[in-house]
């Protein structure tokens, strides 16, 4: 099953998704959809509100990408990054740490756009996985940017909110663009 992916433009990306109650059937559908989605468009992170559900639901895999590593840390320990993917984050709750770090990013509901942003290097999270156990880990390196990008989609935050005016400015044309165009394929709906 796949899903279209919704682009800027359309509201339910600045929704805040509602926090998951059951972990059944149904919703590992949706993760495997959501899985299938990712993969076709060369993606290493997605939000639920990305395909179009305003929940507390993200699926990510870095395995894709060699030139930018990821760390992992569980229990404090060093752990296989690869052996940890993909990784399925319901109702995460995410605890930035470190020094910001700038490195570009993309976002599949900003198709051809990129930008460089500032974020703390590691993070902390908790979360449930898709058979409903809370689980805990530390990542650092490209993961802890795909897991802070994809935290905020669930709060409704953007990557180029977080981008610096600068940065923000070289890509406002584009984004612009993509949001008229977005907006003119919902009214015709
Ligand atoms: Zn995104």
């Amino acid at each position: 099953m796949k899903f279209t992916v919704v682009h800027y433009g359309d509201p339910i990306l600045r929704q805040r998704g509602a926090r998951v109650d059951t972990v059944d059937e149904a919703l590992r559908g949706t993760i495997a959809g959501m899985f299938d989605t990712m993969y076709e468009a060369h993606g290493i992170g997605l939000a639920a509100q990305q395909v179009g559900l305003a929940l507390q639901l993200a699926v990510i895999d870095v395995r894709g990408v060699k030139d930018r590593p990821s760390q992992l840390w569980i229990s404090g320990q060093p752990a296989d990054v690869d052996a940890f993917m993909p990784l399925v984050l319901i109702n995460p709750v995410i605890r930035p740490v470190g020094d910001p770090v700038g490195g570009p990013e993309g976002c599949l509901s900003f198709p051809e756009i990129y930008g460089e942003v500032c974020r703390p290097a590691e993070v902390e999270v908790q979360a449930l996985n898709d058979r409903n156990e809370t689980f805990e880990f530390k990542a650092g390196g490209l993961l802890a940017r795909a897991i802070q990008h994809e935290v905020d989609h669930l709060n409704g935050v953007l990557f180029i909110d977080r981008m610096d005016s600068k940065n923000r400015t070289e890509v406002k044309g584009e984004v612009e663009s993509l949001q008229a165009e977005t907006k003119k394929r919902l009214r015709r709906r």
